[in-house]
Protein backbone atom coordinates (compact mmCIF):
# COMPACT_ATOMS: atom_id res chain seq x y z
CA UNK A 1 0.00 0.00 0.00
CA UNK A 2 1.27 3.38 -0.87
CA UNK A 3 2.13 6.00 2.30
CA UNK A 4 -0.50 8.43 -0.28
CA UNK A 5 -3.37 5.18 0.34
CA UNK A 6 -1.99 4.73 3.73
CA UNK A 7 -2.76 8.34 4.69
CA UNK A 8 -5.83 8.53 2.59
CA UNK A 9 -7.40 5.09 5.04
CA UNK A 10 -5.69 6.37 7.97
CA UNK A 11 -6.56 9.54 8.25
CA UNK A 12 -3.26 10.28 8.64
CA UNK A 13 -3.30 8.44 11.56
CA UNK A 14 0.13 5.77 12.03
CA UNK A 15 0.24 2.85 10.50
CA UNK A 16 3.87 3.06 9.90
CA UNK A 17 6.22 3.81 12.47
CA UNK A 18 10.04 4.41 12.34
CA UNK A 19 12.62 3.77 14.93
CA UNK A 20 15.18 6.19 12.78
CA UNK A 21 14.10 9.92 12.56
CA UNK A 22 16.11 12.54 11.17
CA UNK A 23 16.55 15.71 13.61
CA UNK A 24 15.60 17.71 10.93
CA UNK A 25 12.25 16.70 8.73
CA UNK A 26 13.14 19.41 5.69
CA UNK A 27 9.60 19.89 5.48
CA UNK A 28 10.53 23.65 4.34
CA UNK A 29 12.34 26.29 5.68
CA UNK A 30 9.42 28.86 6.05
CA UNK A 31 10.09 28.34 10.24
CA UNK A 32 13.52 29.27 10.01
CA UNK A 33 12.81 31.94 7.69
CA UNK A 34 9.51 32.85 10.17
CA UNK A 35 12.00 32.86 13.05
CA UNK A 36 14.08 35.41 11.61
CA UNK A 37 11.75 37.48 11.69
CA UNK A 38 11.21 37.27 15.83
CA UNK A 39 13.68 39.15 18.10
CA UNK A 40 14.28 37.06 21.48
CA UNK A 41 11.10 37.51 23.57
CA UNK A 42 13.08 40.32 25.72
CA UNK A 43 14.04 42.36 22.94
CA UNK A 44 12.24 44.88 20.02
CA UNK A 45 14.24 46.47 17.30
CA UNK A 46 13.78 50.16 17.09
CA UNK A 47 13.19 50.72 13.55
CA UNK A 48 16.11 52.34 11.08
CA UNK A 49 18.61 51.62 13.96
CA UNK A 50 18.37 47.61 13.58
CA UNK A 51 19.96 47.48 17.53
CA UNK A 52 18.21 45.86 20.11
CA UNK A 53 16.86 47.09 23.36
CA UNK A 54 15.32 45.75 26.33
CA UNK A 55 11.52 45.73 25.59
CA UNK A 56 10.71 47.24 28.82
CA UNK A 57 12.80 50.51 27.77
CA UNK A 58 11.00 50.48 24.75
CA UNK A 59 7.58 49.81 26.08
CA UNK A 60 8.63 52.49 29.05
CA UNK A 61 8.97 56.07 27.97
CA UNK A 62 12.10 55.02 26.70
CA UNK A 63 12.42 55.81 22.34
CA UNK A 64 15.01 54.49 20.28
CA UNK A 65 14.78 57.82 18.40
CA UNK A 66 14.68 60.11 21.80
CA UNK A 67 12.35 62.17 19.41
CA UNK A 68 8.70 60.15 20.02
CA UNK A 69 7.25 57.83 22.67
CA UNK A 70 6.02 60.41 25.01
CA UNK A 71 3.00 61.07 23.56
CA UNK A 72 4.58 64.69 21.96
CA UNK A 73 5.39 65.61 18.49
CA UNK A 74 9.30 65.66 17.60
CA UNK A 75 9.15 68.89 15.63
CA UNK A 76 6.62 71.32 17.34
CA UNK A 77 6.34 69.69 20.52
CA UNK A 78 2.14 69.44 21.00
CA UNK A 79 1.46 66.87 23.53
CA UNK A 80 -0.85 63.94 22.38
CA UNK A 81 -1.13 65.34 18.77
CA UNK A 82 -0.92 62.07 17.16
CA UNK A 83 -4.03 61.36 15.26
CA UNK A 84 -3.69 58.02 15.01
CA UNK A 85 -0.92 55.43 16.03
CA UNK A 86 1.18 56.71 13.44
CA UNK A 87 1.47 59.10 10.83
CA UNK A 88 1.76 62.97 11.41
CA UNK A 89 1.18 65.45 14.07
CA UNK A 90 -2.63 67.15 14.10
CA UNK A 91 -0.82 70.61 15.43
CA UNK A 92 2.08 70.92 12.37
CA UNK A 93 1.40 67.96 9.91
CA UNK A 94 4.85 66.55 10.40
CA UNK A 95 5.91 62.99 10.04
CA UNK A 96 6.22 61.44 13.25
CA UNK A 97 8.90 58.34 14.24
CA UNK A 98 7.51 55.01 14.85
CA UNK A 99 5.76 54.13 18.16
CA UNK A 100 7.58 51.02 19.06
CA UNK A 101 5.23 51.17 22.10
CA UNK A 102 2.18 50.51 19.70
CA UNK A 103 1.73 46.18 19.16
CA UNK A 104 0.29 45.46 16.13
CA UNK A 105 -3.29 44.79 17.37
CA UNK A 106 -3.03 48.72 17.89
CA UNK A 107 -2.13 49.89 14.69
CA UNK A 108 -4.63 47.53 12.95
CA UNK A 109 -7.41 48.86 15.64
CA UNK A 110 -8.04 45.19 16.78
CA UNK A 111 -8.29 43.90 20.06
CA UNK A 112 -5.82 41.96 21.26
CA UNK A 113 -6.45 37.95 20.98
CA UNK A 114 -6.19 35.11 18.49
CA UNK A 115 -9.71 35.41 16.45
CA UNK A 116 -9.46 38.39 14.20
CA UNK A 117 -13.19 38.97 12.37
CA UNK A 118 -13.21 38.27 8.71
CA UNK A 119 -11.90 40.96 6.56
CA UNK A 120 -11.40 43.57 9.29
CA UNK A 121 -7.28 43.05 9.12
CA UNK A 122 -7.27 43.08 5.44
CA UNK A 123 -9.49 46.08 4.86
CA UNK A 124 -7.44 48.01 7.20
CA UNK A 125 -4.20 47.26 5.95
CA UNK A 126 -5.46 48.63 2.59
CA UNK A 127 -6.17 51.64 4.38
CA UNK A 128 -2.72 52.13 5.64
CA UNK A 129 -1.47 51.51 2.33
CA UNK A 130 -3.53 54.27 1.36
CA UNK A 131 -2.27 56.28 4.14
CA UNK A 132 1.36 55.76 3.50
CA UNK A 133 1.73 56.15 0.01
CA UNK A 134 5.39 57.41 -0.71
CA UNK A 135 3.74 60.28 -3.10
CA UNK A 136 1.66 61.44 -0.41
CA UNK A 137 5.49 62.28 1.44
CA UNK A 138 7.76 63.13 -1.63
CA UNK A 139 7.52 66.58 -0.94
CA UNK A 140 8.17 66.39 2.90
CA UNK A 141 12.15 66.25 4.40
CA UNK A 142 14.20 63.55 4.25
CA UNK A 143 14.27 63.22 7.94
CA UNK A 144 10.22 62.83 7.29
CA UNK A 145 10.11 60.19 4.46
CA UNK A 146 12.80 58.04 6.71
CA UNK A 147 9.95 57.82 9.08
CA UNK A 148 7.19 57.36 6.97
CA UNK A 149 9.37 54.55 5.34
CA UNK A 150 9.52 53.08 8.65
CA UNK A 151 5.91 53.42 9.68
CA UNK A 152 5.14 51.63 6.20
CA UNK A 153 7.76 48.57 6.92
CA UNK A 154 6.32 48.60 10.63
CA UNK A 155 2.73 48.46 9.14
CA UNK A 156 3.73 45.78 6.51
CA UNK A 157 5.49 43.71 9.69
CA UNK A 158 2.35 43.92 11.57
CA UNK A 159 0.17 42.70 9.04
CA UNK A 160 2.45 39.76 8.04
CA UNK A 161 2.45 38.82 11.52
CA UNK A 162 -1.51 38.77 12.37
CA UNK A 163 -2.41 37.65 8.91
CA UNK A 164 -1.27 34.06 9.26
CA UNK A 165 -2.42 32.00 12.31
CA UNK A 166 0.90 30.43 13.69
CA UNK A 167 2.77 34.03 13.56
CA UNK A 168 -0.37 35.52 14.99
CA UNK A 169 -0.08 33.12 17.89
CA UNK A 170 3.54 33.14 18.52
CA UNK A 171 3.11 37.36 18.70
CA UNK A 172 0.53 37.24 21.30
CA UNK A 173 2.94 34.86 23.10
CA UNK A 174 5.63 37.40 22.72
CA UNK A 175 3.59 40.24 24.05
CA UNK A 176 2.91 38.23 27.26
CA UNK A 177 6.57 37.30 27.44
CA UNK A 178 6.67 33.77 26.76
CA UNK A 179 9.47 33.02 24.98
CA UNK A 180 8.51 29.73 21.92
CA UNK A 181 11.13 28.14 20.91
CA UNK A 182 9.75 27.40 17.47
CA UNK A 183 12.65 25.03 16.38
CA UNK A 184 12.70 22.31 18.89
CA UNK A 185 11.57 19.19 17.41
CA UNK A 186 8.87 18.03 19.81
CA UNK A 187 9.23 14.22 21.29
CA UNK A 188 6.45 12.82 20.41
CA UNK A 189 6.81 9.60 17.74
CA UNK A 190 3.28 9.63 16.95
CA UNK A 191 3.63 13.36 15.71
CA UNK A 192 7.84 12.69 14.16
CA UNK A 193 6.77 9.33 12.35
CA UNK A 194 3.35 10.95 10.95
CA UNK A 195 5.20 13.41 9.30
CA UNK A 196 7.29 11.07 8.01
CA UNK A 197 4.14 9.67 6.40
CA UNK A 198 3.21 13.24 5.31
CA UNK A 199 6.29 13.60 4.00
CA UNK A 200 6.05 10.24 2.01
CA UNK A 201 2.60 11.09 1.00
CA UNK A 202 3.74 14.85 -0.53
CA UNK A 203 6.94 13.35 -2.91
CA UNK A 204 4.58 10.11 -4.14
CA UNK A 205 1.45 12.34 -4.61
CA UNK A 206 0.74 12.18 -8.51
CA UNK A 207 -1.21 15.06 -8.89
CA UNK A 208 -2.62 18.53 -7.78
CA UNK A 209 -6.10 16.55 -7.08
CA UNK A 210 -4.25 14.19 -4.58
CA UNK A 211 -1.97 17.27 -3.45
CA UNK A 212 -5.04 19.26 -2.43
CA UNK A 213 -6.91 16.50 -0.37
CA UNK A 214 -3.55 16.02 1.48
CA UNK A 215 -3.58 19.87 2.44
CA UNK A 216 -7.51 19.66 3.65
CA UNK A 217 -6.65 16.70 6.06
CA UNK A 218 -3.28 18.50 7.45
CA UNK A 219 -5.22 21.71 7.41
CA UNK A 220 -7.85 19.99 9.50
CA UNK A 221 -4.84 19.25 11.88
CA UNK A 222 -3.42 22.19 12.24
CA UNK A 223 -7.00 23.73 12.88
CA UNK A 224 -7.62 21.59 15.26
CA UNK A 225 -4.33 22.12 17.14
CA UNK A 226 -5.30 25.97 16.30
CA UNK A 227 -8.45 25.74 18.25
CA UNK A 228 -6.46 23.79 21.26
CA UNK A 229 -4.13 27.04 21.49
CA UNK A 230 -6.61 29.57 21.08
CA UNK A 231 -8.44 27.63 24.39
CA UNK A 232 -4.92 27.37 26.11
CA UNK A 233 -4.17 31.01 25.10
CA UNK A 234 -7.35 32.26 26.50
CA UNK A 235 -7.00 30.15 30.29
CA UNK A 236 -3.36 31.77 30.46
CA UNK A 237 -2.26 28.35 30.59
CA UNK A 238 1.02 28.95 28.52
CA UNK A 239 2.36 25.37 28.59
CA UNK A 240 -0.33 23.48 26.69
CA UNK A 241 -0.18 26.88 23.77
CA UNK A 242 3.85 26.43 23.68
CA UNK A 243 3.05 22.68 22.52
CA UNK A 244 -0.04 23.69 20.60
CA UNK A 245 2.09 25.99 18.44
CA UNK A 246 4.86 23.52 18.14
CA UNK A 247 2.39 21.03 16.50
CA UNK A 248 0.88 23.87 14.76
CA UNK A 249 4.74 24.22 13.51
CA UNK A 250 4.83 20.87 11.98
CA UNK A 251 1.42 20.86 9.94
CA UNK A 252 2.20 24.53 8.78
CA UNK A 253 5.12 23.17 7.18
CA UNK A 254 3.58 20.29 6.05
CA UNK A 255 1.16 22.48 3.90
CA UNK A 256 3.94 24.62 2.66
CA UNK A 257 5.85 22.12 0.95
CA UNK A 258 2.79 20.70 -0.62
CA UNK A 259 1.40 24.49 -2.07
CA UNK A 260 5.35 24.25 -3.22
CA UNK A 261 4.26 21.42 -5.15
CA UNK A 262 0.89 22.53 -6.34
ZN1 LIG B 1 3.75 68.82 15.57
Amino acid sequence: MSSWRKLSVSGLSLLCRRSRLPPNLHLGSHLSRLHKCYFPPHFVSCSGHHRLFPESRVFGRFSCSSESGNGRCWNCGTAAALAEPFLSCRACGSVQPVDQSVDYFQIFGLEKGYDIPDGNLEGKYKDWQKKLHPDLVHSKSEKEKTFAADQSARVNDAYRTLNKSLSRALYLMRLEGVHVDEEKTVMDPDLLAEMMDIREAVEEASDSHALKQLQTQIERKFEAWANSFREAFKRKNFDDAINSIQRMRYYDRAIEEIIKKL
